[in-house]
């Protein structure tokens, strides 16, 4: 079935004794044996599995075209649970740009224990020259944050094939709705579903599908049910709620990130568009090839610097100026300012995450804030 469809039905599977047409939140933390020991419900203890969140991973599974998924309390822990199940002496290959979270785990709480490279993953020689004998990941993030940079999903799980290794990537950006990188070859989804699969901004969640069942995602579950990094029976139901919508949500969000980067990218106050819409974007062909849209996160350049960039960010009356993004609200957000003084992120960069308002209300909001 199509995609508008598994999101609606996917995650509603259960048969309850009420015949509830939409799954109830169920916050039992434990569940009854039967008299042989047994567990005909499916359920023994809430960390382990929970209706509510059998029902999301379930319905993730689907969407992204996989095997099976684990959902976490966010999308840092489904990340970091990737990184624990590898090997300690391992080595990743990561982008130069990766999500600044996960950046931050690597650096210091695996610093000891995996080696990694972070390089420019759009250009695939750079990463077979950075394979080495004791490589085991490729992590991907497309489209990245916040240059909005395009990686060839299919490129990169050939060569991963070709050596081995596993290839995770982060699809945030896009939601299941664009693109589904298990269709192109990779091992395993990661996204923070905090961002368009929550979509309201008010719940924080992290997912994994994998396209296989294998011993590596034995390892993957194992650390979410004996680590018990998981969401909520609440956060699952919110996120279960939100999936219904996703790619009617999806279309909004495209739509106004194209007229947005339009606009912008004729601003005479505006130095760069990065959006992989537009046909100026440097992976605009691998883009087209690998999304059927191209989502509501763009970033642009203010002309100047710093200083003009924040009195933009400072003047908007409708877009909310805070961080994180895939919500029905529109969020703009000065980036080197939250990544503190070592980030590589151009002084006077934006980001803008497009929300469901009415496109004419924020092009407006945002000519009076750069004028
Ligand atoms: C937000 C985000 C994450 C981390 O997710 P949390 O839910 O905030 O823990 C990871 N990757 C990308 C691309 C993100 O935008």
């Amino acid at each position: 079935m199509k995609p508008e469809t598994v999101a609606i039905h996917a995650g509603n599977f259960y048969k309850t004794s009420t015949n509830d047409v939409t799954l109830p939140i169920n916050l039992s933390t434990t569940f009854l044996r039967d008299e042989d020991g047994g567990y005909s419900g499916g359920h023994m203890y809430s960390r382990v599995s929970n209706p509510n969140r059998t029902a999301l991973e379930k319905a993730l599974t689907e969407l992204e075209k996989g095997a099976g998924a684990c959902a976490f309390s966010s999308g840092n822990t489904a990340g970091m649970a990737l990184f624990q199940a590898l090997k300690p002496g391992s080595h990743i290959i990561a982008p130069d740009d990766m999500y600044w979270g996960f950046k931050k785990q690597l650096q210091t709480i695996f610093k000891d224990t995996l080696a990694f490279d972070f390089i420019d993953l759009t250009r695939v020689d750079e990463i077979a020259a950075h394979i080495k004998e004791n490589t085991v990941l490729i992590w991907a993030e497309t489209p990245s944050n916040p240059l909005l940079k395009i990686t060839d999903i299919a490129a990169i799980s050939r060569l991963s094939k070709k050596h081995g290794l596993l290839f995770a990537c982060d699809s945030t950006f896009a939601s299941p709705c664009l693109q589904n990188p298990i269709a192109l070859g990779a091992d395993i989804v990661m996204h923070s579903s905090t961002k368009y699969i929550g979509g309201h901004s008010d719940v924080l969640g992290g997912i994994l599908v994998t396209a296989a069942l294998n011993e590596f995602w034995d390892k993957v579950k194992n650390i979410q049910e004996t680590g018990g990094a998981v969401p909520s029976p609440f956060d699952c139901f919110l996120l279960i709620r939100s999936i219904k919508t996703l790619p009617y949500r999806m279309r909004g969000h495209c739509t106004n990130g194209m007229a947005l980067a339009l606009f912008l990218e004729k601003h005479p106050a505006v130095e760069k568009v990065f959006y992989p819409g537009l046909s100026t974007h440097p992976q605009h062909e691998i883009a087209k090839s690998q999304m059927s849209d191209f989502g509501g996160m763009l970033s642009i350049l203010v002309k100047g610097g710093a200083e003009e960039a924040r009195k933009v960010v400072n003047s908007v009356q409708l877009f909310a100026q805070a961080t994180s993004l895939g919500g029905v609200e529109s969020l703009i957000e000065h980036r080197a300012s939250i990544e503190g003084p070592t980030t590589k992120t151009p002084p006077n960069l934006i980001r803008i995450s497009a929300g469901l308002e009415h496109i004419d209300d924020l092009i407006a909001d945002l000519e009076q804030a750069l004028s």
